[in-house]
């Protein structure tokens, strides 16, 4: 099965990606320069040229732009300059890249955008993102109705719910009632994000993400988890990041027939990370600390080493076959305690924080 993968524009990291293409079903970044309008912190800014350029070394693999914060600014989606200034970057890459498309999660600035007419808007998918989630076919028909309406492309793929990788039925019904509506549509599972199962932040950690790079606040996202969130819940028991809906590299080809390609997701822990969680999940096989393929739970890594390999064999068939009836059920307590170092702390080097 093909990955999905973020992509920097850094030249390492582009010419790392150029030696796995037969690897890649695609690749989706982040516009860079200027207005924040993806999902995820700001960071280091790139110009338009040079992420050009990095896109155009990759050759046919299609693009994705990463236009899918959960909001932006209402007063963004009257303002015709912001808007316009937006569908230009976007075709610059169209013409320069060849980019397929945009994902998106905020389906009024979609309308916004459709209401410029301009002729780009037809040369591009727009595709849900995974924080639409997506876990029913009716929901993804609501969405395809929406993206009909404003004249961007249908999707050539859908990235469903992350917590259908633990219920294998509903995956599979959803997947086949999707494509057989929107044929030749593919379906994409996000593997290693490692957000608490049915997260219940998930929605207010969007939005904080949105008002930090609104900069209508300074970020506090990473204290407010450490204090009252995913953290502070993994921290107190962290036995239920089995529960998280992750999918292993071992376990890539059980989704075979359910799913057409794996989202890898981590942009903001840098290329190291992603050099060694790319690697992993092309040759199907880790055999270091699960912890250091997952996104979210990165931080986990600094606590316990979860041996990968001692999973195997029965991690896949136990956690999707559960009952998830976790207050009657002790077998993730039991897992954990088996499978988990318990790490002494270490002073990392200054440039493994970077
Ligand atoms: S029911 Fe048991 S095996 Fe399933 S997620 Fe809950 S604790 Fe884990």
């Amino acid at each position: 099965m093909k990955l999905s993968v973020p992509f920097i524009p850094d030249e390492k990291y582009t010419d790392f990606l150029k030696n796995k293409t037969l690897n890649i079903e695609s690749i989706y970044f982040s516009l860079h320069s200027g207005q924040v309008l993806d999902s995820r912190l700001r960071f280091k800014e790139t110009g338009l040229h040079e992420l050009s350029k990095g896109l155009q070394a990759l050759g046919s693999v299609k693009k994705y732009c990463l236009l899918n914060s959960r909001f932006i600014h209402p007063g963004l989606y009257n303002d015709k300059l912001f808007l316009n200034q937006v569908l230009d970057k976007l075709e610059f890459l169209v013409s320069h890249s060849t980019i397929t498309g945009i994902v998106f999660s905020d389906a009024y600035f979609l309308n916004a955008m459709a209401a410029t007419k301009r002729d780009v808007i037809s040369c591009l998918e727009a595709v849900p993102g995974i924080n639409c989630m997506i876990d029913s076919s009716q929901k993804a028909v609501s969405f395809f109705e929406i993206i009909e309406q404003t004249g961007f492309k249908l999707p050539g793929k859908i990235v469903l719910d992350r917590s259908l990788n633990r219920n294998l039925k509903q995956l599979e019904k959803t997947g086949n009632k999707i494509k057989q509506q929107y044929s030749p549509i593919k379906i994409e599972l996000l593997a290693n994000e490692g957000c608490i199962y049915y997260c219940p932040f998930k929605f207010a950690h969007d939005a904080q993400i949105s008002f930090s790079n609104l900069r209508i606040t300074t970020d506090k996202t990473l204290r407010t988890n450490q204090r009252i969130g995913c953290h502070a819940h993994f921290f107190k028991t962290p036995e239920n990041f089995l529960k998280s809906p992750f999918i292993r590299p071992e376990d890539m080809d059980r989704y075979k027939g359910m799913a057409d390609s794996i989202k890898l997701c981590g942009r903001t822990l840098g290329i190291n990370f992603l050099f060694n969680c790319i690697e992993a999940y092309i040759k199907k096989s880790y055999k270091g600390n699960l912890f250091n393929l997952m996104d979210a739970a990165y931080w986990l890594s600094d606590l316990y080493h979860i041996k990968n390999k001692n999973l195997d064999p029965g991690f896949f068939n136990t956690l999707t076959g559960c009952t998830k009836d976790c207050k009657r059920c002790n077998i993730c307590q039991d897992l954990f305690i088996k499978t988990a170092k318990k790490k002494s702390l270490e002073i990392k080097n200054y440039k493994d924080c970077l």
